[in-house]
């Protein structure tokens, strides 16, 4: 209950031993062909997902007109940079030979993933060139406030490279209301990154697509398998709307061209910051072949409705505070918050964790201490809330001891 971290099919080390042994980096079909064949494979199902895909069937590799495109990476912080980077040739094509213009900035909720920043440090940016919008009492990003700040932006003589929207934020697991963004990146023609590397699979089940509506307005998101797909980690897309995109973002001024023999839409060298990469498309696809599409997406919906189950049960408990109900697996609460003030919440998690009984985090919201739980194990039921909430109890009267 502690981090994002997939609980994986009990099989799902084959692709890691079958990587080990035979050691194909899937960077170029070349080197790897069954790892860059599924790398493509998997990307065409998520762009299809999105409604990116024009192609005849997901096996079909062709560079159609309107397609979308995508690349496998090692983790979401990769992925992010790797977007921010084609956000950034869309704008300053020169930036890849020149380095970074000065005048360019990006908005996002002030809770955006510190991935984001790091990004932005990284591209000699600097992390000044974030641009945060206020959020609310539970960190959703305000879009009233866009127009407002980005005219703000604007006299100040700064050139908006992309919004960046939460789908869903880490620490509170809530979405930001993207269709919204989309509209006002829309009006203003700027690109938009959506960073759903936890709450993206919300577009897969019926139940829950309305929480990223709009997502498919984006220009690019990223989507980490190694979070809900039930993939060990790391696998991480990110996804373009526009193949061209892609194709700009580690070029001068989109020159494709990598060498003349490239397969396409198996090849991802060209397109990511890596260059030996492990065969990321066969785990993912591995995770499917064992599962199946409808028990990943059962597994994705019994995982949001166990956060809501635990929000429903400690609601039902006096001693417990919930600030909102859940929009994801991620359910954050206090204890007894009118005795037990941030720096106990904070000790309480400690003796928990030290106790071996739980393994839960903690966050902060609007600068106030929350405990923090992710519900990944599809086995977890009512048994463990209760005893989760006994035990915080417990370890709750040995800190008013330790203190008295
Ligand atoms: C987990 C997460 C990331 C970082 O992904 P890694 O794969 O851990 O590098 C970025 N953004 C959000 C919103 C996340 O939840």
């Amino acid at each position: 209950m502690g981090h994002q971290v997939a609980v994986p099919h009990d099989l799902s080390g084959i692709p890691d031993w079958i990587n080990g042994t035979i050691n194909n980096p899937s960077s170029l079909y070349e080197m790897g062909p069954a790892g860059a064949t599924l790398e493509g494979f998997m990307i065409n199902w998520m762009l299809n997902k999105l409604g990116w895909f024009k192609g005849k069937n997901l096996c079909d590799f062709r560079k159609l007109n309107k397609n979308g495109s995508g690349i496998l990476t090692h983790g979401g912080s990769i992925a992010n940079m790797t977007a921010l980077s084609s956000a950034r040739a869309a704008i300053a094509p020169n930036a890849w030979e020149d380095g970074s213009p000065e005048d360019l900035v990006v908005m996002g909720p002030s809770t955006a993933h510190y991935s984001i920043l790091r990004a932005l440090s990284i591209m000699g940016m600097g992390k000044k060139a974030f641009v945060p919008i206020p959020v609310d009492k539970n960190e959703v990003i305000i879009t009233s406030t866009l127009e407002e700040i980005y005219a703000q932006v604007k006299k100040e003589g700064k050139r908006v490279m992309a919004l960046v929207a939460n789908a869903c934020a880490t620490s509170t697991g809530l979405f930001d209301p993207l269709d919204e963004m989309a509209v006002f990146c829309k009006k203003h023609k700027l690109w938009f990154h959506v960073d759903g590397a936890h709450g993206a699979v919300a577009l897969l089940s019926n139940k829950h697509r309305q929480k990223v509506k709009g997502i498919e307005k984006a220009d690019s998101i990223i989507w980490d398998a190694h979070k809900m797909l039930r993939v060990p980690a790391l696998c991480t897309a990110v996804l373009y709307k526009k193949q061209e995109q892609m194709w700009n973002s580690f070029h001068q001024k989109g020159s494709y061209v990598f060498h003349e023999n490239e397969v396409i839409g198996m090849d991802s060298m060209p397109f990511t910051v890596e260059c030996t990469k492990s065969a990321l498309g066969t785990k993912l696809f591995w995770s499917f072949a064992m599962e199946g599409q409808e028990a990943i997406v059962k597994f994705i919906e019994n995982s949001f409705q166990q956060a809501q189950n635990l929000y429903n049960y400690l609601k039902s408990q006096e001693d417990f505070y919930c600030p909102y109900p859940p929009q994801s697996n991620i359910l954050c609460f206090q204890y007894k918050p009118h005795i037990i003030n941030d720096q106990k919440q904070l000790a309480l998690r400690y003796k928990l964790i030290n106790s071996g009984e739980f393994y839960i985090t903690s966050c902060l919201i609007h600068g106030k201490r929350y405990l923090r739980t992710v519900m990944m194990n599809p086995l977890t039921d009512i048994n463990d809330y209760k005893a989760l909430s006994n035990a915080i109890a417990k370890y709750a009267l040995t800190i008013k001891t330790d203190e008295n």
